[in-house]
C-alpha cells in the first residue's frame, strides 16, 4: 500500500488554525467597524474627509452607513444641541449590540466654546462615550487613530471577564 506522508515543516506549518470564538469574534467585530455617520457641525468635514479617497476609511473596514441598524460604530462629530439631544438618544438606543462611541472634537467631548443655554456640555451626557478625540477639529488621521484603538480595546473584550484563559494541554 502507498504511504502518503506530507512534511509538514516544508510546506508552511500544520494546516490548522487554533483560536478562541471571543478571538474570533472580536477580531471580525473590530474589522467591520461601520460607522453611523453623525457630523453635526464643522468636524463633520473632517470625518467625511477620513472616508474620500486620500485617507480611505475603508481598508480598515470601516464603512459609513446611514442607518443605526447597520452599524457599530457612532461618531459623533460637532456640536451637539439641546434641541437635538433627544434624537442622538433614539439614534443610539436603535444601534444592534455591541455598540461604541466616538467623541470627536472639542464640542462632542466638552461643549467645546459653546458654554450656552442651548448646547450640550459633552456628548457622555446623553449616551456612553468609548473614545474621546481631542481638537478643534481633529485631522483625519486623528479620527482614524482613534478607530485603531478602539479596535485595540475591542480585541481586549471576552465575555466572560471573570474567566482567564487556561491552556488544556
Ligand atoms: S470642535 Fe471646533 S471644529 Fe469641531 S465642531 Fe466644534 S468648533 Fe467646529
Amino acid at each position: 500500500m502507498a504511504q502518503h506522508k506530507v512534511d509538514y515543516t516544508k510546506s508552511g506549518g500544520l494546516p490548522v488554525a487554533l483560536t478562541s470564538i471571543d478571538k474570533l469574534a472580536n477580531w471580525g467585530r473590530s474589522n467591520s467597524l461601520w460607522a453611523m455617520t453623525y457630523g453635526l457641525a464643522c468636524c463633520g468635514i473632517e470625518m467625511m474627509a477620513a472616508g474620500a479617497s486620500r485617507f480611505d476609511f475603508d481598508r480598515f473596514g470601516t464603512i459609513f452607513r446611514a442607518s443605526p441598524r447597520q452599524s457599530d460604530v457612532m461618531i459623533v462629530a460637532g456640536t451637539l444641541t439641546k434641541k437635538h439631544a433627544e434624537f442622538i438618544k433614539r439614534l443610539y438606543d436603535q444601534m444592534t449590540e455591541p455598540r461604541w462611541v466616538i467623541s470627536m472634537g472639542s464640542c462632542a467631548n466638552t461643549g467645546g466654546m459653546f458654554n450656552t443655554y442651548a448646547t450640550v456640555q459633552g456628548v457622555d451626557r446623553i449616551i456612553p462615550v468609548d473614545l474621546y478625540l481631542p481638537g478643534c477639529a481633529p485631522r483625519p488621521e486623528t479620527l482614524q487613530y482613534g478607530v485603531m484603538l478602539l479596535q485595540k480595546k475591542i480585541r481586549a473584550n471576552t465575555a466572560n471577564k471573570s474567566q482567564k484563559p487556561k491552556r488544556l494541554m
